[in-house]
């Protein structure tokens, strides 16, 4: 069992962070907030992909502003993403936006500061204070170790602190893994806000994946992390497929669907294309059945197996599957027991039809 360490609760407009609320997934859009008919698209997609919290880079005034069209148009809330200008946060504060990231460090003027902090207790919106190895003061921290990440992050957590603002995120973020994990290891040791995490500047594709489940996935599993973002170069759909598979791998999500199959060898039917198959189960099976599931609350597992010597048995935890026989035939089954022989081209019929008994 993991212990979550208790944090500070927060909310970011309907969502908690922090505290018992459940570990949400965030993500950034990736185009200009100008482009507003391409940028509401791209949040309810997010959204309906299960992005809990959206983060929008704003580099103006005039950019905030754009948040009052965008704010009523989308399912989730947002988070504004500023560097330095705290005009720019006040904007964004009054047109509605639900948090800030801002470094109140970075503000420079402490009048400033106060005005942002005054804006955001007014409306209740909560500030994330963001430390990343990359833009850390080298000169007053050269040696960018874990311990100077926490530093730096208190540094700016204190300046809030001492404008009575508690409703505080924080997140400190590396490309290197043991780095990420031990900031935020010696961060959660002495302090209780809630901690957003992630790898910065993760790369791309399956390296990406990797690296984050890896670095996410341990902080997870030693209790630290309230709320994920998986940083991904492309689509940022992917961030969210990858955060959701890391949520339900660390047991904080159950998966709805969950189609297993195994990775072949040479007792595979060499006429059974298993991926093929997998990849067909898949579709068929979250087409059919992904929103009575919803409605029901229950997930649904399945699997597809090459042989039918291990494959039964080996999946004997799933609801139903198929293994490969031989000469294009397979073997339907349902928790580990047989049920018939059925063709290639039937199959997936078959297996549907033997998953709505289940319902
Ligand atoms: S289920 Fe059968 S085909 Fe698949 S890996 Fe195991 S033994 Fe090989």
């Amino acid at each position: 069992m993991r212990n979550r360490k208790k944090t500070r609760q927060v909310r970011a407009g309907t969502l908690a962070i922090g505290g018992d609320a459940p570990i949400s997934i965030q993500t950034m859009t990736s185009i200009p907030i100008e482009r507003v008919e391409e940028t509401v698209a791209q949040i309810n997609r997010l959204a309906g992909a299960g992005a809990e919290l959206v983060r929008i880079a704003l580099r103006s005034v005039e950019s905030a502003d754009l948040l009052r069209r965008i704010i009523p148009a989308v399912k989730v809330p947002l988070c504004a993403d500023i560097h330095f200008d705290h005009h720019i946060a006040l904007a964004a504060i009054t047109a509605g936006v639900h948090k800030v990231r801002i470094n109140p460090g970075n503000i420079g003027d402490p009048k400033g500061v106060r005005e942002v902090v005054l804006a955001a207790k007014d409306r209740g919106v909560p500030i994330r204070i963001g430390v990343n190895s990359g833009s850390l003061n080298r000169r007053k921290y050269p040696g960018a170790a874990p311990a100077d990440l926490v530093a730096s992050a208190m540094e700016h957590v204190r300046i809030l602190e001492d404008n009575n603002f508690n409703d505080i995120v924080v997140s400190i973020k590396s490309s290197d893994i043991m780095q990420t994990i031990e900031a935020n290891r010696l961060f959660a040791a002495e302090s209780d806000y809630p901690v957003h995490i992630g790898l910065t500047e993760a790369g791309y594709g399956l390296t990406c994946a990797v690296q984050s489940a890896v670095a996410i996935g341990h902080l997870l599993m030693e209790g630290i992390g309230d709320t994920v973002r998986v940083s991904m170069t492309g689509d940022p759909l992917d961030e969210i497929i990858v955060a959701r598979k890391i949520l339900e791998s660390v047991g904080e999500r159950e998966a709805l669907i969950r189609v297993v199959s195994c990775p072949t060898c040479g007792r595979t039917d060499p006429g059974l294309d298993v991926l093929e198959l997998a990849r067909e189960v898949d579709e068929a099976v979250t087409v059919r059945f992904e929103k009575i599931l919803k409605e029901r609350g229950r997930g649904l597992h399945v699997a597809v197996m090459g042989c039918e010597v291990n494959g039964p048995g080996e999946a004997r935890d799933a609801d139903a599957g198929l293994a490969g026989i031989r000469d294009g035939k397979l073997l339907l089954f349902a928790k580990g027991e047989k049920v018939r022989v059925v063709g290639q081209k039937d199959a997936v019929a078959a297996l549907i039809a033997e998953i709505e008994k289940l319902f």
